[in-house]
């Protein structure tokens, strides 16, 4: 079976055959159907990242099971989407209600098969679900209604799930209150989606580039602004000189914390989604900490449980009160996934989904 591989930090991208390991008795087979490409996989190709090589990539993703170990939870047949991070259950942070912390969960690459050749080989959060097949534990699946189109459950399982739990339940929104957003990747728009759908008034869509107004207006947003030094400014003048009620930085930089920082109200909440590198330092003055009275604080796969979040998610979709959708902007092959990656990194389009026969 073929899957998208990393040689080594970067490297070329190029599909592979590879050898999937046997079936545990607690893990199921499921033929991927639908596969994003998300960013944190980028951090793993241009080595911004540590990880191990060859890997495969891919960790947003939706298919069927086609093969489930004896003591496996879950049938043959079943649409699943997959999680990259199953709680354990068990750990502290599992047991205290936070099993998006969970102490074995979100691991960057784990070992899992083998190269065509018998080599060593990785997979991305668990999964490497940029690939024909995956074989995982039965607790790395989730299972949605057959009447999900596989290309939108796909990104219930990373993007929507980040940027919905970070509006609804890191952030706790409430509708009236005005939202910045930076950032317009996948996670920023879905972001901006889940801002307007929980009422968010004004939803300000902020990124470099002006090729993403189009993009940020149909997911929500009221008001686009690329980013610059006036941002502050502008928000300012959008929110009645107050500032943000909330930000949400979807970028993982220390200059956008800033900028969300500067361009939340006194008060005011900002929340961290981008994932960012461990030696780019945010600077805040100490005074400013104080006077500001603000909070500044993470959102981790958007403080959810996705056994309980992701079904949710796709009874919204189906209801049509959630429309991802809006946020793919290219459906590719297995084969054209690498160039994918390139047009990410350039920061051109919102989500690839790359679609499995
Ligand atoms: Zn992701
Ligand atoms: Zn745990």
């Amino acid at each position: 079976m073929r899957a998208l591989v990393c040689r080594d930090a970067g490297a070329a991208l190029a599909v592979e055959e590879i050898v999937l390991p046997e079936l545990g008795p607690r893990d199921v087979r499921v033929r991927i159907r639908a596969a994003g490409v998300c960013h944190s996989d980028l951090s793993m190709v241009n080595g911004t990242l540590k990880a191990a090589y060859p890997l495969v990539l891919g960790h947003e993703a939706a298919g069927v099971v086609t093969a489930a170990g004896p003591e496996a939870n879950v049938a043959v047949g079943a649409h699943v989407v997959l999680n990259w991070a199953p709680p354990c259950r068990t750990c502290w942070f599992c047991t205290h209600g936070q099993p998006w912390l969970c102490e074995t969960a979100g691991v960057a690459t784990t070992p899992r098969g083998s190269t065509a050749d018998g080599g060593p080989l990785h997979v991305t959060l668990g999964l490497g679900a940029l690939a024909e097949e995956v074989v995982v534990g039965d607790h790395a699946v989730i299972a949605v209604p057959d009447e999900l189109p596989f290309a939108t459950a796909a990104l219930l399982g990373c993007a929507v799930l980040t940027g919905v739990g970070a509006v609804l339940r890191t952030a706790a929104l409430r509708a009236g209150e005005s939202a910045l957003v930076i950032g317009l990747g996948g996670v920023g728009l879905s972001t901006v989606m889940a801002a307007r759908a929980a009422g968010a008034d004004p939803v300000i869509a902020v990124d470099v580039s002006d090729a993403k107004r189009e993009l940020a207006l149909a997911a929500g947003a009221t008001h686009f602004l690329v980013s610059g030094d006036e941002l502050s400014g502008q928000v300012r003048g959008l929110t009645e000189r107050r500032g943000a009620d909330h930000s949400f930085e979807c970028v993982g930089r220390s200059a956008t914390i800033r900028a969300a920082w500067r361009a939340t109200r006194r008060g005011g909440q900002v929340t961290v989604v981008g994932m960012g590198a461990k030696d780019d330092m945010v600077s805040l003055a100490a005074l400013d900490v104080f006077h500001s009275a603000r909070t500044l604080r993470s959102s981790v796969y958007g403080n959810s449980d996705p056994d309980r979040d992701v079904p949710d998610l796709a009874r919204q979709v189906l209801a049509g009160d959630l429309d991802p959708a809006a946020l793919i902007t290219d459906r590719v092959t297995l084969d054209e996934a690498a160039a994918a990656f390139a047009r990410m990194a350039r920061g051109e389009g919102a989500r690839t989904v790359v679609l499995l026969p």
